[in-house]
């Protein structure tokens, strides 16, 4: 039992959750090793969104919100951190869930399956296809949702799969806290912040966004510029270190 005045009792108690769930069987043990990269790149922001994470997140909203089919791709780790929370992004946004996962089994499908609708996300489903230009299980998906997805949200993803999806002409959000990752720099937009955090930011800004403003930000967007703005806060946090 992690005490509540513990002075990372989030970062720990996370890390029990996700425990738990990797023994459920939701997260691959590999995932536990992701989440530490991601925490790594976290302490180094300070735990915090930066102006330029709020200002990816904002653009996130209105691409989303522009899309003819926007998918939101939910793997393991996803939906051990945010089940809660994509229902409501979900409902602000339009988009349609998917499940993919790298490591793919029939069972672990529909364990995650359950938890998010437990939480009451709408969960597409029917057979998958190999439709992306890959070698492995991450391929599947199905034509109804990331197949004829325009716009498509990949927490948490790896670069193989993001170069994947950008090379079928999807326009493709990225969230990870790695701006340095593959995954980061192929993405057309990168959301370099928390998944927890990144998520009800979107869904927030999908709520407050009005269509003028949808335009604009979906059109006027440099990523290059939003990471080359991670690696410049986390330039900064290590020469306050040295102060
Ligand atoms: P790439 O293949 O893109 O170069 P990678 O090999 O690091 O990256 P993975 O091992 O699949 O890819 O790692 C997933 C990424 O997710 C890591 O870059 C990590 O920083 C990030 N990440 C992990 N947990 C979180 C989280 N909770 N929020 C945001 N990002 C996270």
């Amino acid at each position: 039992m992690i005490p509540a005045d513990h002075p990372r009792y989030r970062s720990l108690a996370l890390r029990e959750h996700l425990a738990r769930c990797a023994r459920e069987g939701i997260v691959a043990l590999e995932g536990l090793t992701a989440h530490g990269r991601g925490e790594a790149f976290d302490y180094l922001f300070g735990e915090e969104t930066s102006p330029a994470a709020l200002r990816a997140e904002r653009i996130a909203a209105a691409l989303l919100l522009s899309a003819e089919h926007p998918v939101i791709s939910v793997n393991g780790n996803t939906a051990a951190l945010a089940a809660g929370l994509l229902g409501g992004l979900q409902e602000a946004s339009g988009a349609a869930v998917e499940v993919n996962l790298f490591h793919r089994t029939t069972e672990r499908m529909e364990k995650i399956t359950r938890l998010l609708e437990d939480h009451g996300v709408r969960v597409l489903g029917g057979e998958p296809e190999r439709l992306l230009p890959l070698s492995h299980d991450r391929a599947l998906c199905l034509q109804a949702g990331i197949g004829s997805a325009d716009v498509v949200l990949v927490p948490l993803e790896d670069g193989d799969r993001c170069q994947a999806l950008c090379s079928m002409g999807k326009t493709v959000i990225a969230i990870d806290l790695n701006p340095l990752s593959r995954t980061a720099r192929s993405a057309d937009l990168t959301i370099v912040d928390e998944l927890t955090r990144a998520i009800p930011a979107i869904t927030r800004f999908c709520r407050e966004i009005d269509r003028d403003e949808m335009q604009a930000l979906s059109k006027g967007f440099d990523n290059r510029e939003l990471l080359a703005e991670a690696v410049r806060d986390i330039i900064r946090r290590l020469e306050h270190a040295l102060d």
